[in-house]
């Protein structure tokens, strides 16, 4: 019978969890042991007593808990010296944040573990229930509303009174993934007048949809700016200076603007320059969600609110924990997940991983002690990561 393992996070700040009490008693009835560092869901608000009722074991300590553990499972990257006890080669599979911190993960590695990386989970169909970027991306995107609406000293809605008209707020969403999608949507709902922009052609037809307004420079690059994967391409400069003029002019009359653009395995692309930032209205407020990749706008800074000439630049990097009892609810699903393909069903409670399966060896970083997966092994391995902290 194979034992599951979730440590409470190393980082403190981190306020999600990898198992809720849900998936604690479908693990259980894999077959599998599950044991839960006391106080790990607090942040959550999964309490010790919801666990037990759910079938899992809770220990004090990080050492009893992992002690001997199959599977490993986290939010974050774990500290090698926390998993010294798991068995030999166990599974590990959290939130790995594989290109930063290489000297870190070559650590993690060398002890032997088989490591997945739940961000590298490939966008295929069968998929997406153990899609994390998409899970998490998707909170994000509303939280990143609701933040800049808090933050904005005016109401997003018309409000027609007897002292006057109150106008609607013009929020302006860059980059229309999961994230610009649900901010498009959350920013509708509180009924500010939407306008969005993406590289991709297909996101017009989405953004319509959401009966918000599309901008973007629609010219034959344009048209065939999309891999077969659903990922914006890195634009030619010509366009990128066309789609900026366009987007300068727009932006200086918005009031809220949420950026979410990014290329997989590249720093984020800059789309609002200092100089377009001065040129909004003072109380404007940008929320940068592309923060931890470097940003998509000049003066953000990631984990910090700017003030620069009267524009708020918020570059919170992890506004899905800010909802962590959601965030927590579906992370800890997506790797219910992902974990069950490995889990054999003929002999209940066993490990019986397909190493040829896409799922498997997409996510999979390293294994026998060496780093495998493609992206981190090439020689140009790109890092994308830094944020202007
Ligand atoms: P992402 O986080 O990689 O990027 C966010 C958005 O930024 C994208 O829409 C991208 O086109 C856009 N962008 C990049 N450069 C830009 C620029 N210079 N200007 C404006 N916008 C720019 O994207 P994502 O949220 O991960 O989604 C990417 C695609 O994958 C979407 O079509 C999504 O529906 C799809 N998807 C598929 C699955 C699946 O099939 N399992 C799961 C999730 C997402």
């Amino acid at each position: 019978m194979i034992t599951i393992a979730v440590p409470a996070e190393g980082d403190k700040s981190e306020q999600r969890v990898a198992l809720s009490p849900e998936t604690a008693k479908k693990f259980t009835a894999l077959g599998a042991k599950v044991r839960v560092q006391a106080g790990a869901g607090a942040g959550a608000n999964f309490s010790d007593a919801d666990y037990k009722q759910a079938g899992a074991k809770v220990e004090k300590g990080a050492a009893a808990t992992v002690k001997g553990a199959d599977i490993v499972l986290s939010v974050r990257r774990p500290s090698a010296a926390s998993l010294k006890g798991a068995a030999k080669g166990a599974v590990l599979a959290c939130i790995l944040d594989p290109f930063s911190d290489k000297a870190g993960l070559a650590g993690l590695a060398k002890g032997g573990l088989k490591i997945f990386s739940m961000e590298f989970m490939p966008r295929i169909t069968r998929a997406q229930s153990m899609d994390v970027l998409s899970s998490q991306a998707n909170l994000a995107g509303y939280k990143a509303v609701i933040n800049a609406s808090a933050h904005f000293g005016r109401a997003l809605p018309m409000m027609m009174t007897a002292a006057g008209t109150v106008p609607a707020a013009k929020v302006f969403i860059m980059g229309v993934g999961v994230a610009g999608l649900q901010a498009i949507a959350t920013a509708r709902r509180l009924g500010a007048v939407v306008t969005a922009t993406d590289v991709r052609p297909s996101t017009k037809e989405q953004v319509e949809s959401l009966a918000a307004k599309f901008i973007a420079v629609e010219d034959e690059e344009f048209k065939k700016a999309e891999t077969s994967a659903g990922y914006a391409k890195e634009m030619s400069v010509t366009y990128k200076k066309k789609q900026a003029k366009l987007i300068a002019e727009h932006v200086q009359s918005q009031d809220i603007i949420i950026t979410t653009a990014l290329i997989p395995g590249r720093p984020a692309p800059e789309l609002i320059s200092k100089a377009m930032v001065e040129s909004m209205k003072p109380g404007s407020i940008i929320v940068d969600l592309a923060a931890e990749r470097g940003g998509n706008c000049a003066v953000t800074r990631a984990d910090a609110t700017v003030e620069y000439k009267g524009v708020s630049v918020m570059g919170n990097t992890n506004l899905a924990g800010d909802l962590a009892g959601n965030a927590s609810s579906l992370y800890a699903r997506n790797l219910y997940a992902f974990i069950d393909l490995m889990i054999d069903k003929e002999k209940k409670g066993q490990l019986a991983i397909d190493w040829e399966d896409d799922v498997i060896k997409g996510t999979l970083v390293a294994r026998d002690g060496k780093l495998v997966h493609p992206m981190l092994t090439a020689k140009k391995a790109k890092t994308g990561k830094g944020g202007k902290k």
